[in-house]
């Protein structure tokens, strides 16, 4: 993918906690790679991270949440 850094290893990934989570898309506006989406589940929606593996660990979706729901969490060592 031209343009877009590569992912190192042991870069950090955005964790939605879902329980806390309330649906109100200010993360999905915030990532510059629209790598969020709202999902439905039942009658409520949450956000939910599609294509991590092209997330560069950039953390504006983590600052943007006014809830503090998402976390950077260290993706797997391998
Ligand atoms: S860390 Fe950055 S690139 Fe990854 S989902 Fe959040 S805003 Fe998008
Ligand atoms: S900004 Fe926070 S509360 Fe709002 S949809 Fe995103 S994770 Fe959920």
């Amino acid at each position: 993918m031209p343009g877009e850094p590569p992912r190192t290893r042991g870069q950090r990934l955005p964790v939605i906690d879902l329980k806390r989570c309330t649906g109100c898309g200010w993360c999905v506006a915030a990532c510059p790679l629209d790598l969020l989406s709202l999902e439905r589940t039942g009658w409520k929606k949450h956000s939910t991270l599609n294509e991590a593996e092209r997330c560069t660990g950039c953390a504006y979706c983590a600052i943007r949440c006014p809830f503090g729901v998402i976390t950077m969490q260290e993706a797997g060592t391998d």
